[in-house]
């Protein structure tokens, strides 16, 4: 028998723990194995860190102010990250910021429980803070799964161009939508004591549809936006670059388990520009249906 207090802190209790009005959260299956293999986390270059999965990055940016982490995986990727930032030797509830690059469930599977466990606060391209809230839901093309990923209230909304600072070290959030209505690079100066490097952390504009972009009713301008992100990308200034997708900046052939730290194996602006150029090849291909 359950008395009447006891039955009224065991309903809050269900429902500040999200049991009762939990969603249900339908993360696709039959994701690349790669997705959800560990790999070894390493120091890209000054206070930036790999700390992802085996294709899906994470990274970790470490500050005298604490930490930022941009992307945070699967759901399953959680203790994987945790277990990279562990092994660099870094504090996982040192993190501060929280940032992502796109609203799909492959970055922000994990984003819920670490802002829970950490208290960190979550900025957001203010384009995709509704896919965020909707956990994927209301996602042109994504949404039709329903909600893949946790939902999560953003703290701060970013526009392009807009800083992120923390200690020592400031981001810039580049806008570039397409891929999500708020797909977003960011760019900033690291120094490891001998140099400093401008990297890039791009989200490369790949497209996801097959039906035309005059169909996407959900997002209106969706081509256009397509069009400035490409031109956008293909004129920044920078040293460095990483991807939100291992695979799509050849992680695991620039970088073997154990290597040396090596900033100039992140150096080379050919293959990004020529995978730019192969995606825009393939919008205007698209666009010409
Ligand atoms: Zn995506």
């Amino acid at each position: 028998m359950v008395s009447g207090i006891k039955y009224i802190v065991l309903i809050a209790f269900l429902f500040f723990s999200g049991l009762i009005f939990a969603q249900k959260i339908n993360e696709p299956k039959n994701n690349p194995k790669e997705w959800s293999e560990k790999t070894e986390p390493f120091r890209i270059a000054g206070n930036l860190y790999y700390v992802g999965t085996y294709d899906l990055a994470s990274f970790l940016i470490v500050t005298n102010k604490g930490n930022i982490l941009i992307n945070t995986g699967l759901a399953n990727s959680l203790p994987m990250i945790k277990e990279n930032i562990k092994k660099l030797g870094f504090d996982y509830r040192a993190t501060k910021i929280l940032l992502l690059t796109q609203a799909h469930f492959d970055h922000l599977g994990a984003m819920a429980d670490i802002k829970a466990e950490t208290g960190a606060k979550l900025y957001v391209d203010e384009k995709d803070a509704a896919a965020v809230v909707s956990g994927g839901k209301s996602d042109y093309e994504m949404g039709k799964y329903g909600v893949t990923f946790k939902p999560i209230k953003p703290d701060h909304l970013l526009k392009n161009n807009d800083k992120i600072n923390l200690g020592n070290t400031t981001l810039i959030m580049l806008h570039h939508p397409g891929h999500t209505k708020g797909s977003c690079s960011f760019i900033f100066n690291t120094n490891d004591g001998k140099k400093t490097y401008r990297v890039l952390i791009a989200n490369l504009p790949s497209i996801i549809i097959d039906r035309k972009f005059s169909e996407v009713k959900d997002y209106q301008g969706i081509q256009n936006d397509y069009a400035k992100t490409f031109e956008a990308m293909k004129n920044i200034d920078f040293d460095l670059w990483v991807a939100s997708h291992a695979s799509q900046f050849n992680l695991h052939e620039k970088r073997k388990p154990g290597a040396a730290y090596n900033p100039n194996a992140f150096a080379d602006k050919a293959t990004y520009l020529k995978n730019i150029k192969d995606l825009e090849n393939i919008f205007l291909k698209k666009i010409k249906q």
